[in-house]
């Protein structure tokens, strides 16, 4: 019986991977990966393991969750070292639950092997602190669902004392910025939004929630980090900020000044 490595792959650059998933790449005997491992990552796969994309492109799925769980087992029992090669970290919205219970059930021997997931590949990309501790003592990780899973998001904390990072945006800004109005942020609150971050496309767009709506589109993979350490300007970072009503129930010692 073999062993999977759930294997994360970093948000782009090769050069964000760790050691350990640079030493299982080169000695894999099967890697099945997701679409948006990059090139370069993949390129440090052996020349003579077997690759499989199981990725999902544009909602086309190529293979189904249980379809990825089923192949994860059976190659267990022909091969010795498995790669499941996950962008950014496998824990990470990543269904490596899924996928960890599959082979748990089947009784195969599997590892976790982290990565930099892309809410951290982003903040470095745009040079920003995401706990930078004048104003933000959290961070969520967030993304919503759409259609009629949709329900309201509870993101009021975020513009006091968390940075919010929003992964899987889509497209529609507008909704976006509707919906973390909805969720009780304040339309002035800066965000910046991130496409392709350490990669040779990467694309950073600065800007806040009111003005999110007619921001041009940038290409997937994109996320968003909303909040006060999302601004431009550093100097607006330790300044005062008025979040709506919550504001009014923050005790003048818990202002940030
Ligand atoms: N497991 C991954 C996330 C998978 S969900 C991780 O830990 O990073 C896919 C979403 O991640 C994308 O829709 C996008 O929001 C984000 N993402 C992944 N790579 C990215 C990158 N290089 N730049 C910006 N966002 C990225």
């Amino acid at each position: 019986m073999g062993k999977v490595s759930l294997v994360g792959a970093g948000p782009g650059d090769p050069e964000l991977l760790t050691l350990k998933a640079v030493r299982l790449l080169a000695s894999a005997d099967i890697v099945l990966h997701d679409s948006l491992v990059s090139r370069e990552v993949l390129a440090l796969i052996s020349p003579t393991a077997k690759i499989i994309d199981v990725g999902k492109r544009a909602g086309k799925k190529l293979l189904t969750q249980d379809e990825i769980n089923s192949l994860l087992i059976s190659y267990a029992e022909t091969r010795e070292k498995i790669v499941r090669l996950k962008g950014g970290d496998p824990s990470v919205f990543g269904r490596a639950g899924e996928e960890i219970e599959a082979l748990r059930k089947a009784g195969v021997r599997y590892e976790i092997v982290p990565g930099i997931t892309a809410a951290l590949g982003a903040a470095a990309a745009a040079g920003i602190s995401l706990t930078d501790r004048r104003v933000a003592s959290q961070i969520l990780l967030s993304t919503f669902s759409r259609g009629s899973d949709a329900s309201a998001m509870d993101w009021g904390c975020v513009g006091s004392t968390s940075t919010l990072v929003l992964y899987m945006p889509g497209a529609d800004y507008a909704e976006v910025a509707e919906r973390l109005r909805d969720g009780g942020l304040s339309a002035d609150l800066p965000c910046v939004i991130v496409s392709g971050a350490s990669g040779p496309q990467q694309e950073i767009r600065w800007s806040n929630i009111a003005r999110l709506a007619s921001e041009e589109k940038l290409p997937a993979p994109a996320l968003l980090i909303v909040g006060r350490v999302a601004s431009r300007d550093v100097a607006e970072i330790g300044k005062p900020f008025w979040h709506g009503e919550k504001a009014n129930r923050i005790s003048p010692r818990e202002r940030v000044v």
